[in-house]
């Protein structure tokens, strides 16, 4: 039997980044003073993969006639994101019910550092769970596993113990997880259709995900 640790991603896993991103959008629109169809765009430039922001700002910039750099840009929006995002209570809860049943818990998640870190913190997540490596820190990314064994060391363990995954991304999470020898719990958004899956579990809510480690304890 694996010993009692899960990881969980954090963007759209713990978090609902897309509903925090959407908050974003609007606010952007008001500052340059764009219209709704500008939030609209915003929301369509970002579900069309483009998740890296340096790319998604200078798409952004190049669009709007934008007179502030790619750069400020984007560091606004690190600022400002760890604000917009939040944590239900009852996925705390959780974390709680979780860490009171003997497991260690932790947050693995790639980003940049600042925003990553101020996402953790705003949300009350840092107090919830045991540790967390950040990519945008360790320099390495899911699906690496060097970043799934900081977590764990962090934890107090190692990855050869075995332990579960817990994401919404079939490679970074689900391949990472099952590459660092982790079972697997997918979190479908519908948002990969199509798409083949090798996760031992598939839920659309990261509670679900919760009600199943704690039945295996
Ligand atoms: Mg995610």
């Amino acid at each position: 039997m694996a010993q009692r640790l899960a990881l969980f991603d954090l963007d759209n896993t713990l978090v609902d980044l897309d509903e925090a991103f959407r908050l974003w959008a609007g606010e952007f629109a008001d500052q340059h003073s764009l219209t709704d169809e500008a939030v609209d765009w915003l929301i369509a430039l970002d579900r069309a993969g483009h998740p890296h922001r340096e790319v998604f700002f200078s798409k952004v910039r190049e669009h709007f006639s934008l007179s502030s750099s790619v750069d400020e840009l984007w560091s606004r929006y690190r600022r400002r994101m760890p604000y917009l995002v939040r944590c239900r209570p009852e996925t705390l809860d959780g974390l709680a019910r979780l860490r009171a049943s003997g497991w260690k818990v932790a947050i693995i998640t790639n980003g940049t550092a600042d925003n990553q870190r101020g996402k953790i913190q705003q949300t009350g997540l840092a107090a919830a769970v045991d540790a967390y490596a950040l990519s945008g820190v360790e320099g390495i990314r899911k699906p690496d596993v060097g970043l799934f064994e900081i977590a764990a060391r962090r934890c107090g363990t190692t990855l050869a113990d075995g332990g579960w995954m817990v994401g919404d991304h079939l490679v970074a999470d689900v391949g990472g997880g099952r590459s660092a020898g982790l079972r697997t719990i997918w979190i479908d958004r519908g948002t990969w259709p199509e798409h083949d899956q090798t996760a031992d579990h598939v839920v659309t809510d990261v509670l679900q995900a919760m009600e199943i480690l704690l039945q295996h304890r």
